[in-house]
């Protein structure tokens, strides 16, 4: 199948991985809208989010990605979308907004940031660090 974030999911692309377990994966966004831009997967490809099994385990997981990105990005301003057309695996985003960045009030889709490798993997890890078990 070529669906990116099942490549991901299986290592065969390398990506910023700030979380896995068994069922769930959570990942830098490469096209970030801001820096700290992070996708929230489950490992089973699922075409939309609401076709998740465990959906309340998902948004549990969700939910601690999200505190773990308000932690390391220190803001309280992270917003959640859910599209699901740019890649047809179920995904979650979660970008932390700041009132500097560009976005106006409402998330600019086009406003990608341009981050190089090594803050990208410093922010990973920065989130890595601020998740609670
Ligand atoms: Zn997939």
């Amino acid at each position: 199948m070529d669906c990116v974030f099942c490549k991901i999911i299986n290592k065969e692309i390398p990506a910023y991985i700030v979380y896995e377990d068994d069922d769930f994966l959570a990942f830098l966004d490469v096209r970030p809208l801001n820096p700290g831009h992070t996708l929230v997967v489950p490992k089973k490809h699922y075409r939309w989010v609401w076709d998740v099994k465990n959906i309340g385990k998902y948004y549990e997981i969700v939910a601690k990605i999200a505190r773990a990105v308000k932690k390391a990005l220190e803001t309280d301003h992270v917003v959640s979308l859910v599209f699901g057309e740019e890649v047809s695996h179920a995904h979650v985003w979660l970008v932390p907004r700041y009132d500097d960045d560009g976005h106006g009030g409402v998330i600019d889709l086009e406003n990608i940031k341009n981050i190089n490798e090594e803050e990208m993997t410093n922010i990973a890890q920065k989130i890595k660090n601020s998740l609670t078990k």
